[in-house]
């Protein structure tokens, strides 16, 4: 049986953290919880044309930037649903013990090192 305090509390360390992240670049969709939208950054009273163009650029590097962590974010609260109901480090392939160092590397893993690809 695996010791899941310590990948808990590194979890939920990472979780707040790229909360805190998602929340710089974008917002919580209000439909849908897991999903974030990206934020356009603040238009100024006096936006030219040069503005707007670096605003949409702007626009563009943050949806990339979200999505990103999205995914991470979600792959952490998912590790954290399963501590929750006590299937956490089991391969999602095989169903068996996934190995500690690799949880130690990614405590959000979700496979052994043998479906480390799959
Ligand atoms: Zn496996």
């Amino acid at each position: 049986m695996i010791d899941t305090t310590t990948y808990r509390s590194r979890l939920e360390e990472e979780k707040a953290k790229l909360e805190k992240e998602l929340l710089s670049v974008g917002r919580r969709n209000p439909t849908n919880p897991m999903d974030w939208e990206p934020v356009p950054q603040e238009v100024g009273q006096e936006s030219d044309p040069t503005d707007r163009a670096d605003l949409i650029t702007h626009f563009e590097d943050n949806t990339a930037i979200l999505k990103d962590l999205e995914i991470r974010y979600n792959q952490v609260a998912a590790a954290i649903d399963r501590i929750d109901t006590n299937t956490y480090g089991v391969c999602s392939i095989s169903g068996e013990e996934i190995e500690e160092d690799r949880l130690n590397a990614d405590p959000a893993a979700t496979t052994c090192k043998t479906h480390l690809n799959a």
